[in-house]
């Protein structure tokens, strides 16, 4: 596998200025996610290695944040049920286990699927060209030249 350079892809500062909310004392616990999540990254998306640097920054920071419940953040809890005292406070993690995992639009953006991708665009770039006098041309919702099944006219004098 190539080098990436950075890696990981986000330092911890970086992570810090992207999350206002940083758990305080978890500067450990998030070092070595930014390593794994970075890992994860190119094992799940290899051609992350040619996305741009700032990308896989902003990705990989982003699978962190995913990966570290805040205690007390309604983004990473399901369910805060706080009973009388202190101690008694009950919290669901959205993500318990922590697991990292990649949008669809993350892994778009980290060039995966990129031929799948090309290949569906030349299906919808395909356009029908009606005749003139089609009824489509004339405010109908309905074809009548027939190119709409064709795919070019072959009724009305086509
Ligand atoms: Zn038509």
């Amino acid at each position: 596998m190539a080098e990436v350079t950075p890696f990981p892809f986000a330092t911890l500062d970086e992570l810090k200025q992207r999350w206002p909310d940083f758990p305080a004392g978890a500067d450990d616990h998030a070092t070595v996610l930014l390593e794994d999540a970075s890992q994860f990254i190119l094992d799940t998306v290899p051609n992350a290695a040619m996305a741009a640097e700032a990308t896989r920054r902003r990705i990989v920071c982003a699978v962190v944040r995913r990966a570290m419940p805040v205690p007390g953040a309604e983004a990473g809890y399901s369910s805060i049920q706080q009973a009388a005292g202190p101690f008694s406070q009950t919290m669901t993690p959205v993500n318990p286990s922590g697991d990292f995992y990649l949008t669809k639009a993350e892994r778009k953006a980290l060039g995966d699927g990129t031929q799948k991708a090309f290949g569906a665009q030349v299906g919808s770039l395909y356009t029908v060209q009606h005749l003139p006098w089609c009824s489509i041309n004339f405010g109908a919702t309905y074809c009548s030249c027939g190119a709409d099944i064709a795919g070019a006219p072959i009724y009305e004098g086509a």
